[in-house]
């Protein structure tokens, strides 16, 4: 069996690694669009984008890893199309047969339109170590940013950048920051942390255009407010990497639709990581986690070689701002409380009725674990226990 894997990221590297481990022992081909091997992307905004990485410590297996277990990696080579009559994928002038094709293309970062000067030079996102790389430069003492989007990405950014002595602010178009994926406790929380570390925090602040002809010279907000800046940095969200497989006729969904075994509509064809959505509890979701991507790509290993098991997501996530650790279990999509373990740190807990459904612990790494354990066994504290802070382990 000769599986090809497009995508040479977190899923991609956990799929080939997997398949190797689980005795496959027929022809593995990664193709990977850029050109470095294999590596993580947290770090870029946080330890590397310092300074307190060095790059091979970025990289997801030693780079004599891959030869050694028989996988074919080609870098630098986006693969252009793929023939699902002929089962076989395009890269360059050559074309690449395969029994079996996962797709783990990740995602792209948004970017704000030429039009209101998204392309202007001084404008960055944070998605490849390329992206890190090209800014790293601009990150000095005194220099200004402007952080457009109070997501993770761009808050982690801007926590990066205050070390480094640069006068931040952040805008954020909605009300308040991490409004997508938070609850206003933990939005005010963290707009806190960066208020107290200087960053100015403006939500509801919309965006009317970058300014400069040349180069970015900061923004307009749709008020009128101009802010002064020497570069920008956007974290407006990104877009699954679903291209190839909309070019191929495949099932799109919010990305490349699988069912809950990571099979695409094309039974040959699977799909994991940022670019997939799945089955999770009577709806279909899209996961933008490390956590995930290599779970995912795990049970698409073990599914190709004929295991059969559905995927059962256990979501978690964390992020690194100044000395806080903030850590994520659950999802909380369709909440309707939220609980506030005291602390301190504290810790927002999302019931939907009776049931808990998530956990933000904010620098509590045992209340993340106790509600993580919670979560995943399906038990809920009773929310009046949880709000009167007792021994987490009553918890339990
Ligand atoms: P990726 O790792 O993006 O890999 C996809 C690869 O496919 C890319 O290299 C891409 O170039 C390649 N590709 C796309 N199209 C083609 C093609 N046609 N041909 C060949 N190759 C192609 N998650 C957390 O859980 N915690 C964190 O703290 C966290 N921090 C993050 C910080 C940053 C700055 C970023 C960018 C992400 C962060 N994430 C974090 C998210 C996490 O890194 C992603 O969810 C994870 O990398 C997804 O893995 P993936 O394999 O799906 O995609």
């Amino acid at each position: 069996m000769r599986v090809v894997i497009v995508g040479a990221g977190q899923a991609g590297a956990a799929l080939a690694a997997k398949l190797r481990s689980l005795g496959h022992d027929g022809q593995i081909t990664m193709i990977g669009a850029e050109p470095a091997p294999p590596y993580q992307r947290p770090p870029l905004s946080k330890a590397y984008l310092l300074g307190d990485m060095p790059e091979e410590r970025l990289w997801l297996r030693p780079a004599e890893f891959w030869a050694q277990n028989g996988v074919e990696l080609r870098l630098g080579q986006p693969v252009t199309a793929i023939d699902r009559a002929a089962q076989t994928v395009t890269v360059g002038e050559e074309v690449i047969p395969y029994d079996q094709l996962a797709l783990t293309t990740g995602s792209a970062p948004r970017r704000l339109p030429a039009a209101i000067g998204g392309d202007l030079p001084g404008v960055y996102t944070v998605r490849t170590l390329a992206d890190v790389d090209a800014m790293r430069a601009e990150f000095r003492d005194g220099a200004r940013a402007v952080v457009i989007g109070g997501g993770y990405i761009g808050l982690e950014a801007a926590a990066v950048a205050r070390k480094f002595g640069v006068e931040v602010t952040l805008v954020e178009a909605a009300p308040r920051i991490l409004a997508r994926v938070a609850a206003p406790e933990t939005s005010t929380f963290i707009a806190g942390l960066h208020r107290r570390h200087g960053v100015t925090v403006l939500e509801g602040a919309a965006l009317d255009r970058i300014t400069g002809t040349d180069r970015a010279t900061g923004v307009r907000l749709a008020d009128g407010q101009e802010i002064a800046a020497d570069f920008i940095i956007t974290g407006i969200g990104i877009t699954p990497g679903s291209d190839l497989a909309a070019a191929a006729g495949l099932v799109l969904d919010n990305g490349i639709a699988v069912d809950d075994r990571g099979r695409t509509s094309d039974p040959a064809i699977w799909s994991a990581g940022d670019c997939a959505s799945f089955p999770y509890r009577g709806g279909r979701i899209r996961l933008e986690s490390v956590g995930n991507a290599i779970d995912q790509a795990e049970a698409v290993a073990a599914n190709m070689l004929g295991a059969d098991k559905p995927y059962t997501a256990k979501p978690w996530f964390w992020s690194d701002q100044y000395d806080l650790k903030l850590q994520i279990a659950g999802l909380n999509t369709g909440y309707d409380r939220v609980v506030t373990r005291p602390g301190p740190p504290p810790s927002f807990w999302y019931y939907r009725g009776a049931e808990l459904l998530a956990i933000d612990a904010m620098g509590d790494a045992r209340a993340y674990m106790v509600g993580k354990r919670l979560i995943e066994a399906g038990k809920s504290p009773d929310p009046d226990l949880v709000a009167g802070a007792p021994d987490l382990k009553a918890l339990l």
